[in-house]
């Protein structure tokens, strides 16, 4: 991808957050400003989880939940709206899926004050229509996609007027405005190393929380994957640790519907689905793999952020994949014990904890176990409704499994 088009695509100031060899980049004071509305967020020590499970391991979270959006995401779309509206862009245009991200930048428009346009997949457009009524209470412009406000959308829709849309359809009729209006940027949510960057203040606060709960070194370090967002935030503050020979167990839990890191490949792909947008080299499915629907929607993506790719690739990242009813049951079971109803996503980490928790009881060992509470699943009720009346099925993705070298699965806990 040329340079030219990248200057167009994303503020100046990201692009060269993307490659900066920076050690340390500082957040700007309006931002550090504004995170003080939910920041810092607490870490909690979840110990009805360890009575629960007889574990003598210490099991600790980092509560991105807090924010007012809701999950980790309002990081990064702050950080994105300031410079943004530094380099005076008009206007961040982006796609959600269910409404996370387009809710973070949302509400990062309205404090920062920049116009927010949101290409929304059309199924969940009209079917969970919550995180569309908060974009909109938020002031952002939302739009279904496929629609009829592009010549992309208006093209799926000739060919399918049900069509349902898909990350694909919703960022191919963002980058179609983007390119038409100079005014106008592209934001993403997750992927780019700059989102990564601004997600790091996740680790880097918790790290301070645990020298003052007076916790011991961490050895376990576990966070949900969808592009890897909230896993980078949480642990790349400990890589130069581990990297200098500390004993700790990075580990990112993915649905085994859309199982990026445990079966994927690492090659060079396109970051969007219909393969216009920049190509890098990361795990990926295929950014042609349509991932069947879960209820993790914020996990459905093909590709790993290319750090993210890098760490696996190099046997630094472990990574286990679960089913979403073993998921489910460890998000309910959480929400008992302490009265937090993680999000899906945020379920799949609790999910790992609990059998790396599990195996240090079998094993009498202590161990300290830090892992991303990355967001509330108060809009997700409905799929906790249908796990609770048993109609949630197990959809099993791929048998796919390539001949290609790759680390294998994490084996601590399924052995
Ligand atoms: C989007 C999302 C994720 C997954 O995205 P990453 O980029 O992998 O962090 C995880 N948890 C929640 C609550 C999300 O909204």
């Amino acid at each position: 991808m040329s340079d030219e088009y990248q200057r167009r695509l994303a503020p100046a100031a990201l692009l060269a957050q993307d490659r900066s060899l920076e050690r340390w980049v500082s957040i700007p004071d309006q931002v550090a400003g504004l995170y003080r509305i939910w920041r810092p967020t607490p870490l909690y020590r979840a110990r009805a989880l360890e009575r629960e499970l007889d574990t003598p391991a210490e099991i600790y979270f980092k509560y991105e939940g807090q924010s007012p959006s809701g999950s980790h995401k309002l990081n990064s779309a702050l950080a994105q709206a300031y410079y943004a509206k530094q380099e005076g862009v008009g206007r961040l245009v982006t796609d959600t899926g269910a409404g996370q991200w387009g809710s973070a930048l949302a509400l990062a428009g309205a404090l920062i004050g920049i116009e927010v346009t949101v290409y929304m997949v059309r199924a969940s457009y009209h079917h969970k229509p919550g995180r569309r009524h908060l974009m909109e209470t938020y002031g952002a412009t939302v739009l279904p996609s496929p629609g009829t406000t592009t010549a992309a959308g208006r093209s799926f829709l000739s060919q399918d007027p049900e069509h349902p849309g898909s990350e694909a359809t919703a960022v191919t009729e963002a980058l179609e405005v983007v390119r038409s209006d100079p005014d106008a940027r592209f934001s993403m949510g997750a992927f780019a190393n700059h989102v990564l960057l601004h997600q790091t203040v996740i680790g880097l606060e918790a790290r301070e929380q645990l020298a003052l709960a007076g916790a011991s070194d961490v050895d376990y370090l576990v966070a949900s994957v969808g592009c890897g967002s909230n896993l980078g935030g949480l642990m790349l503050p400990w890589m130069a640790d581990k990297l200098r020979g500390a004993q700790i167990t990075m580990l990112g839990v993915e649905p085994t519907a859309c199982p990026t890191l445990t079966q994927g490949e690492y090659r060079w792909d396109y970051a969007d689905a219909m393969g216009q947008g920049p190509s890098t080299r990361t795990y990926t499915l295929g950014h042609e793999f349509v991932p069947p629907p879960i209820h993790a929607g914020g996990l459905r993506y093909h590709g790993a952020a290319p750090l993210v790719g890098l760490l696996r690739h190099e046997g630094i990242l472990d990574a286990i994949a679960y089913r979403q009813t073993e998921v489910f049951s460890a998000g309910a079971l959480f929400a008992r014990l302490t009265g937090l109803v993680p999000a899906p996503e945020t379920a799949h980490a609790i999910r790992a904890v609990i059998d790396i928790a599990r195996r240090c009881r079998e094993q009498s060992r202590k161990a300290t176990i830090l892992f991303s509470y990355s967001g509330h699943g108060l809009l997700d009720l409905g799929a906790y409704g249908r796990f609770n009346s048993g109609e949630l099925q197990d959809v099993e993705s791929l048998e796919q499994s390539t001949d290609s070298p790759r680390p294998p699965a994490f084996q601590e806990v399924s052995a």
